[in-house]
């Protein structure tokens, strides 16, 4: 039998959130509405896109931390959308495994660094203390937290935000996962700190070929660390391709908006007319008709509050969802 090379695949997913309003009436958050995407073994997705995107639910719909509405979710050739069994369900918990954004809110500040890697190993039953320690001493050693007995009855507070990151990094390490959500991982630590943790991720990435999803507003880290990268806007995917590509060649215009919002260090550009856009993501509770850009977009025309762009292939690994190209 052929190896499936795709490790996940996300079949028209969609995550709605329905909240009461009064007595009868229900808001629905449309966080995701109809995301598919494949990812292969090793490799770096960047899920790119502003504060109401969707990109962080669609991370967790993705390792079933959040339930979906709708659609498939197909991991390591199973589909896992509905799978319920404990059995199984620890299983996949132990080969998809998230980074939280928030490396102080994430670690229990009661717990010493042993304890808070050793917990998964309990629950997974790793019964054997010796061979937890073991365990434990090599995941600080890989997030290069050494050495490592100097961290092991640290807590928390005494440690640097860089160092909290990579404990968190260590945590999602222990059971040896395939597949790793990290969700804004380097946007609450010093700049300092930030090229070392998305270097180690790189590293961890060719040592174990494990497959990353890296949730981020920052196309800039994004450039730095994925294979490939997806624009999400309003729970959609407006474009999706090589991250060399998407960047040096933007079809959508919200990622070319994204690209010219990243501060360019050369002083010579500082005159250069830059297009931006103006305005907040709208509501996803009430998503615009038509293409939902349409409100912010600079180029709009005629059909782009009428009609929904589709996602289209414009070139080789490279997709767009624009009017401007659906007219081609
Ligand atoms: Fe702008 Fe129209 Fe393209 Fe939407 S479809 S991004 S409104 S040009």
């Amino acid at each position: 039998m052929v190896e499936d090379n795709a490790i996940l695949k996300l079949e028209n997913v969609k995550t709605y959130f329905f909240l009461p309003k009064g007595l009868f009436k229900t808001l629905v958050v449309k966080a995701v509405d109809g995301v598919s995407l494949e990812m292969k073994r090793g490799e770096s997705l960047a899920i790119v896109g502003e504060s109401g995107s969707g990109k962080t639910t669609l991370g967790r719909t993705a390792i079933r931390l959040i339930e979906p509405t709708e659609g498939r979710i197909i991991f390591d050739g199973k589909d896992i959308t509905h799978m319920s069994d404990e059995k199984e369900m620890k299983m996949f918990r132990r080969s998809a495994q998230i980074i939280f954004q928030d490396p102080f809110m994430s670690l229990n500040p009661y717990m010493t660094i042993r304890e808070i890697l050793e917990e998964p190993l309990i629950i997974h039953g790793y019964n054997d203390a010796e061979e937890r320690k073991e365990i434990i001493v090599k995941s600080l050693i890989d997030v290069k937290l050494q050495p490592p007995e100097e961290f092991l009855l640290k807590y928390p507070h005494m440690l640097s935000g860089g160092q909290r990151q990579r404990v968190g990094i260590a945590r999602a390490m222990v059971l040896n996962p395939k597949f790793i959500v990290a969700d804004e991982p380097v946007s609450m630590i010093d700049a300092s700190s930030r090229a070392e943790i998305l270097y180690l991720f790189k590293s961890l990435q060719e040592k174990y070929n494990l497959t990353f999803m890296y949730i981020t507003h920052d196309i800039a880290t994004a450039k730095y660390f994925s294979d490939n990268l997806a624009v999400m806007y309003l729970g959609k995917i407006v474009e999706y391709g090589s991250t060399r590509e998407v960047i040096l060649n933007p079809k959508h215009p919200y990622t070319s908006a994204l690209i010219t919002a990243v501060p360019d260090p050369d002083p010579k550009n500082r005159f250069i007319y830059r297009k931006v856009i103006s305005g907040e993501i709208p509501s996803a509770v009430n998503p615009p008709q038509g293409c939902r850009f349409h409100t912010r977009c600079p180029y709009k025309f005629d059909p782009c509050d009428k009609s929904e762009p589709s996602l289209i292939q414009v070139n080789l690994n490279h997709m767009v969802a624009c009017h401007l190209y659906n007219k081609k």
